[in-house]
């Protein structure tokens, strides 16, 4: 298979590998689409196996942050980097520099900010070498690290599912995040504050401890997240957590968390709405953080101070796009994952109809 015939390449405008022999800099930056405004979508670190595995992940997190950009309603395309490397062990300054380097390259086309592995700190070196990067802190247009907003929103929509498939509010709520990191370390202290009960897991054993004590969570191992008997299933780690494997193992009535490409195929997806679960599209739920990104990149333009009322105002609407999701999949019995993504393809496609005619 070439790239253009992969499912996740998926009509990308551009893929750039970049390589610096001196700091050792291998990354991809994949541009899923600029029809709503300049690609934005953070920059990953992760140990992939293979160059193939790195654009495989690159393609489908770029395409997704297309999809999350329009459902959010942001004047911003898709797409995302990805570095690969050891994230404990590999990251120097020079290294974040190079890839500064490589955004700078793409002359606007491309905004990067956190994700999985990066940091604020990483990226104040990217930003010696490129004004597009987002998601920094100490000037007045910034926005901080995204997270604690995008388990904002994870939170709403969970409460959402929860109001919509249990009828009732998440007081008593049995609710098992995978994953207890920068957003499910937050969600789960939500959630924890609204009566929920928790069941935890970390491949990390000092943050889940971290987390339990704050939390009154209960612990369990990594493997054992998807027995868990509980209401919600939230997925807060890495992608593909729900799979053929994993779903018939899943006890929950409803999946809504914060990872990127919960499902691991459109198969999935499919079992998933046989089985009668209700899915919270993942690109549509985790859009607060990119709306916080958005809210940065919006005041860097118009040289401004950020403005929280305009996040605060697009994380409502957000809120009200996931709801109108999951009243149209119900109307049309349909998986909710369809409905998401016919919205997002037709708001993209319209984008890019308005500016062919301009
Ligand atoms: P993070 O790295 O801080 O947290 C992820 C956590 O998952 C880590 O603590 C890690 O140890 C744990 N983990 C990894 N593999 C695991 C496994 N197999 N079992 C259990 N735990 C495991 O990342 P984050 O910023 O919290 O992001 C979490 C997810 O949400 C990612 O998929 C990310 O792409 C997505 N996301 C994040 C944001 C954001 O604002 N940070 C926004 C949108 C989506």
């Amino acid at each position: 298979m070439t790239l253009f015939d992969s499912p996740a390449f998926e009509g990308h405008e551009g893929v750039h590998a970049f390589h610096d022999e001196k700091s050792g800099l291998k990354a991809i930056i994949a541009v899923h689409s600029t029809a709503r405004g300049p690609a934005a979508g953070g920059c990953r670190m992760w140990p992939y196996p293979t160059a193939a595995d790195a654009l495989e992940d690159a393609l489908k997190l770029s395409r997704a942050m297309s999809y999350k950009n329009a459902m959010a309603d942001l004047e911003l395309g898709g797409g995302k980097s990805v570095i690969i490397g050891d994230s404990r062990t590999q990251k120097t300054p020079a290294l974040f520099e190079a890839f500064g380097r490589a955004v700078q390259d793409l002359g606007g086309k491309y905004w990067t900010a956190e994700d999985v592995g990066v940091s604020v700190a990483d990226l104040t070196h990217a930003r010696r070498q490129t004004r597009f990067v987002a998601g920094l802190e100490g000037h007045p247009a910034a926005s901080g690290d995204p997270s604690p907003v995008t388990a904002e929103g994870v939170f709403r929509g969970v409460r959402l599912c929860v109001q919509r498939a249990l009828k009732r509010d998440l007081d008593g709520v049995r609710v098992a995040i995978q994953g207890v990191g920068h957003v499910g370390g937050y969600l789960a202290q939500k959630l924890h504050a609204a009566g929920a009960k928790l069941v935890i897991t970390d491949v990390n054993a000092e943050l889940l401890r971290r987390v339990a004590a704050e939390t009154g969570a209960e612990i369990v191992a990594p493997a054992a997240i998807f027995d868990v008997d509980c209401d919600v299933f939230a997925p807060c780690a890495m992608g593909g957590a729900v799979n053929l494997d994993t779903l018939p193992r899943i006890r929950a009535r409803i999946i809504a968390g914060a990872a990127n490409n919960q499902l691991a195929d459109a198969e999935t997806g499919q079992e998933v709405f046989r089985r009668g679960l209700l899915y919270a599209p993942d690109y549509v739920i985790n859009g607060g953080g990119i709306i916080n990104v958005a809210g940065e990149i919006r005041a860097l333009e118009r040289d401004e101070a950020f403005d929280a009322a305009w996040v605060d105002a697009k994380l409502d609407r957000l809120a009200l796009t996931l709801e109108e999701v999951l009243e149209q999949a119900l109307r049309e019995r349909r998986p909710t994952h369809e409905v998401a993504n016919e919205i997002a393809r037709a708001r993209i496609a319209g984008a890019a109809e308005k500016r062919a005619a301009a």
